[in-house]
Parts: structure tokens; sequence; C-alpha cells
């Protein structure tokens, strides 16, 4: 059934991505009502009602859900057993089937290995036996990451070859690198206890992500293809169109046609992937829902990830993805207001940049606070200009 302008959309999470979208979904003549422990967070602030509530308090989760016509989510990290539950009150997009695969590192891998797409060697790390027979045929260095709940390269420590990196050897910024170690179970500790999974370091050429979106009659809209800088394991820029030959490009999107349709999603959904040297994609993740790397459509498409994923989750025609522009987006995390809050005028000035900020008001080093996209075809112009107007608002130390 089709849900027209008027009615109400139900989110689980309150971040940036639900404020994105409840200010394009609101532009639409849509309600938007949301669940999060925090009034102050970053969707709340611009949605027409709010839950107070966990995201795991099922009571909490039931009350939004009566006054929602249709659920989404903010975040993959929503117990799928709950999604379940308030399918029974209105219907949940992308469905729990969808996160129960997704929200488990392990699971999604084995998912992933089952429908034949290449991904980086793993295994599962679940005590250190495990890992230490993992890290025998995986060799090192190699990659810790816990199955659930990690975000931004949270919950990921190194694992270096033996005969290099102690803790006391001086580390390139990178949070998983400053927890570079070669000791197995020291690495396992610091990640206390939690159940893992271990994969080898990707020497990528690139990193690209698709974003497309996948209606509930199966039909897909893709976005162009885009390239991401990752800094200490947290995305810096996004620039797209990717600088990528043809074939690779028509094969990233077949891989993520493919990933979409397996799940059976609904919604805007990103899979992120590395480009080796030789010209293979291997696929790093998915994410089952509007993402980082997508904020660049919101200005340079004709239809935003935001209208797109409401677009899908109401049952609308999926809009128009096409590029009106080349784009870079440069995230502003949260150690630029280490001086207190940066002053915007230069990036205010450029006629070509567009500054957005989610409203949170406790910045911390490694909080997504905003980000700003430039529109230019000269995409390495774009990231140059980026480059120099972060160094505009890096606080003086
Ligand atoms: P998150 O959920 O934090 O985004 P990812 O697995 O995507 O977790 O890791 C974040 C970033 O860390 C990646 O985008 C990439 O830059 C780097 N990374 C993660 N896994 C690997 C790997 N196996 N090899 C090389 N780099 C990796
Ligand atoms: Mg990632």
């Amino acid at each position: 059934m089709t849900l027209l302008p008027g009615a109400t959309i139900g989110v689980l999470g309150g971040g940036q991505l639900g404020r994105m979208m409840a200010v394009v979904a609101r532009q639409m003549g849509y309600r938007i009502v949301v669940l999060d422990p925090s009034p102050r967070c970053p969707t709340a602030q611009v949605a027409d009602g709010f839950v107070v509530g966990a995201l795991d308090d099922l009571d909490a989760a039931r009350h939004l859900a009566r006054q929602a016509d249709v659920i989404t989510l903010d975040t993959e990290h929503v117990p799928a057993d709950l999604l379940d539950e308030l399918a029974a009150i209105a219907p949940v997009r992308p469905g729990a089937s969808v996160l129960r695969t997704i929200q488990d590192r392990l699971v999604q891998k084995q998912f992933l290995d089952r429908i034949g797409l290449p991904q980086a060697a793993w295994a599962p790390a679940g005590d250190l036996d495990e890992l230490t027979a993992a890290l025998t045929r995986l060799g090192r260095p190699a990659i810790l990451k816990i199955r659930r709940a990690g975000y931004d390269g949270k919950g990921q420590v190194r694992i270096d070859p033996v005969d290099r990196a102690g803790p006391e050897t001086p580390q390139a910024e990178d949070p998983a690198r400053s927890h570079s170690d070669h000791d197995p179970a020291a690495q396992l500790a610091r990640l206390h206890g939690q159940p893992a999974v271990v994969e080898e370091v990707v020497r990528f050429e690139r990193e690209v992500s698709v974003i497309l979106a996948r209606s509930l009659d199966g039909a897909h809209r893709i976005y162009p293809v885009a390239e991401n800088v990752h800094r200490r394991h947290i995305l810096h820029t996004t620039r797209a169109p990717a600088p990528m030959p043809e074939p690779q490009r028509r094969r990233a999107e077949e891989i993520a046609v493919t990933v979409a349709d397996a799940l059976g999603h609904v919604g805007v959904m990103a899979v992120e992937m590395f480009q080796l040297a030789d010209g293979r994609l291997l696929v790093n993740e998915i994410a089952p829902r509007t993402h980082n790397s997508g904020h660049y459509t919101y200005g340079a498409c004709a239809t935003s990830q935001f209208e797109q994923h409401v677009r899908a989750i109401c049952g609308l025609a999926l809009g128009d993805p096409r590029a009106l522009s080349g784009a870079v987006m440069v995230n502003l995390i949260g150690d630029l207001w280490a001086g207190g809050p940066p002053g915007w005028q230069h990036v205010l000035a450029h006629p070509g940049a567009r500054l957005h900020l989610y409203g949170k008001d406790a910045p911390a080093p490694g909080r997504k606070m905003g980000h700003v996209v430039l529109l230019d075809d000269d995409t390495d112009r774009a990231l140059a200009d980026a480059d120099a107007l972060i160094a505009t608002l890096t606080p003086r130390t």
C-alpha cells in the first residue's frame, strides 16, 4: 500500500541520518516520530513527535509503532527480535531479517560467502584458540573486529607481525593502529571478551561505496559510485563520481544489486568495497540504511538518498538518482571543536560549499558533528578546496 504525505514515519534512533531524512520527509508533507534515549538528539530537534527510550526498550518502541504508519531505522544496531514484535503493529522497512543478517559481522560474512561475493579472507575469533588458528591461516597483519555494535572503527584492533610494532612503537594516528600489537591475547582482551571476527588487512588501491535504493516491488535506483578516504578508520572525504574504469563501475553496481536482492531489502542501502590494484572488488561491509558516503546526493543528485529512502519505505515510485554535478563531501569531526566551536565564515563564503551541522551539543574526538558538500564537476579541485576549508577550521593548539 502506498503511504502518501500526511502519513507518519516512525524512526528508531535519533542520529544525523534520521535528522536529514526527517527534514526532507517533512518538506514532502510526512510526519516524523522518533525513538531515542535523548530528547535533544539530532532527529528529535526536527521531528513532529518524540518517544524517550533506549533502542532495545520494547514498550517504548511499541508506543512509537502505534503512532506510525511505517517504521524505519537510523542505525542497524536495533535488536532484530524487537523489529519482529513491531512488525505486528506497523510495517518495518527494512525488515527484521535484513537486520538479522547485517548486524552481526559474522552472519554478514557468511551471507556474502553464501551468495558468492568476494571479500577479504576472514575467520571467526570467538576465543584465543580460534584466533590463533585463524592467524596461521590468514597471516599478519590482521584486523580483529567485534561482531556487533562497531562503527567508525570502534571495536577494531590490529594484530601486527611478530617482528614489528610493539605498543611502544610510534604509530600513525589511527585508533586501530594505536591499539596495534602483535600479541593476539592482548588484542582480544582489548575487546573485553566480545565475540569477534578476524580478517586479513587488504592493501587496497581505493575504497568505494555504492548507494542504491530498492523499492517494495524490487526496482533499483543506483547513485554514482563514490570514492571514500578514511582517516583513523572514520570517513574523511567522499568524491563522486569515483574515478574508476567503466567495467569496474558496472561490477560494483552489480555487486550492490546482488546484495540488495538477496537480502530482500527495502529502502536505501550502502555497500562498501575495497578496490585492489588489479581492479578486483572485495565487499567490506553492508549498511542497510542511508550512508555517510551518500550525503553528497543531497544537492548533487536529482533525488537525495534521504528522499529516496522515504519514497522506498512509503511505497512511492523511486526518484531519479542522476548526478547534476560532481561533488566532494568532507566530514566535520568533533576534534575540530577542541578549541571551541569552529568559525564557519570561510565555509559559508565559498559559493559552492554547503554546510550541514547535526545539532549535537557534545562534541567529542572522533564524533561526527556535521559535513560540508562542495559541488564541482572538477572533483580534484573540490578535494583541494575541501582541505583548504577544513584547514581554516582547525583549532589552534
Ligand atoms: P566500520 O563499521 O567502523 O565502518 P569497517 O569494517 O568499514 O567498520 O572499517 C572502517 C575502515 O577501516 C574501512 O573503511 C577501512 O578504511 C579500514 N579497514 C577495515 N577493515 C579493513 C581491512 N580488512 N583491510 C584494510 N582496511 C580495513
Ligand atoms: Mg565501514
